[in-house]
């Protein structure tokens, strides 16, 4: 997932401890496995995971797959629907025409875009859950699940923690934070959101118990050119960066959910994004628009906490509806 996972658990039993932490990692090796969309550069013989195989697929025939992936995919589709394609999972042929992925990345022509453009479609990733496969409609086409697979991959790690008996657990997988319990004083675990232009800063503290945060930003992964910086969350509706925003954070007891938003209210933007998420049950959200100023839904309020520092405009409640 080219991110650092840490995982936090505090018990009594050691041992326990340490096995607990094992399966949490076993957890992620497994969701990356079957997420990655470029086959690793293994010289030993490498198995390719559900989403290589899916995307061989293309235009071809229907791949069965993991249940896992199956959930994955089905959680995304939701989302592409209630978003308005905002989260579009098969964002992979533009995601590659930027170069990301390879590391080769640069701006690609009008022409290029458009061409992987019309490869994009939710529409045609074809889920079949009885059969357990998963079909791209159209050659070309290609899954992405960069912005949903960590999510997943952290609900089922701490699914693994709580059935072997851990309580207290923080877990960090690259922005991707779950806090399983409280911290063993009983306090809510207490969690940083970083400051999206000063790395090591923090614009508030999030108190959190049994729950995931997650936040997108403009600099998790970039490139410059010509002194304009390219990031990888696009607007499915342009092929393009997405740029009403440079961070967005999702809070909800799923983490699959929280990453997937993270996502799509990046691509909605302040507007469009507060009014969608505010009408969500149980999901909270903290949007950063490029001119510092802060937007965050009213039922955070008791457990958000802004530090006042880097020049941030908190915007409190302004698009609160009732
Ligand atoms: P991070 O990976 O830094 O935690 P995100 O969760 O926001 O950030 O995911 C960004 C990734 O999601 C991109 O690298 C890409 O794989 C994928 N992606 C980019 N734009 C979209 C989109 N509009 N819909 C769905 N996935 C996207
Ligand atoms: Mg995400």
């Amino acid at each position: 997932m080219n991110t650092l996972v840490r995982v936090h658990v505090i018990c009594e039993d050691e041992e326990k401890g340490r096995k607990a932490l094992k399966q949490a990692f076993d957890v992620f090796k497994k969701i990356d496995h079957l997420t990655n969309r470029f086959p690793e550069n293994k010289p030993v013989a490498f198995s390719p995971g559900d989403v290589l195989k899916i995307n061989g697929s293309a235009g071809l025939k229907p791949v069965q797959v993991s249940a896992d992936t199956i959930r994955i995919i089905q959680r995304s589709q939701y989302y592409a629907g209630l978003t308005g394609g905002a989260f579009d999972v098969s964002i992979g042929p533009v995601m590659d025409s930027w170069g990301f992925g390879n590391n080769q990345q640069y701006v690609p022509a009008d022409e290029e875009i458009g061409r992987a453009l019309s490869l994009v479609d939710y529409g045609k990733v074809e889920v079949d859950p009885g059969k357990a496969t998963v079909f791209l409609t159209e050659p070309g086409m290609s899954l992405d699940l960069g912005g949903v697979a960590k999510g997943y991959a952290m609900d089922e790690a701490v699914k693994a923690l709580r059935e072997v008996g851990m309580k207290h657990a923080l877990i960090n997988a690259g922005g991707c934070v779950y806090a399983l319990g409280t911290r063993p004083d009983g306090e809510p675990w207490r969690v940083g959101i970083q400051d999206p232009r000063s790395s090591g800063d923090i614009v508030a503290i999030l108190s959190l118990k049994d729950s995931a945060a997650v936040t997108s930003g403009d600099y998790q992964r970039y490139f410059e050119q010509e002194g304009v910086l390219y990031h990888h969350i696009i607007d499915p509706s342009t092929g393009k960066q997405a740029r009403e925003l440079i961070q967005t954070t999702v809070v909800s007891e799923s983490a699959t959910d929280a990453d997937i938003l993270s996502t799509a209210l990046f691509v909605l933007g302040p507007r469009r994004g507060m009014s969608f998420v505010e009408d969500l049950p149980g999901t909270g959200a903290v949007l950063i628009g490029p001119d510092k100023v802060v937007l965050a839904t009213a039922n955070l309020n008791n457990q958000l906490t802004f530090t006042g520092d880097g020049g941030y405009q908190i915007a409190r409640n302004v698009t609160q509806k009732r």
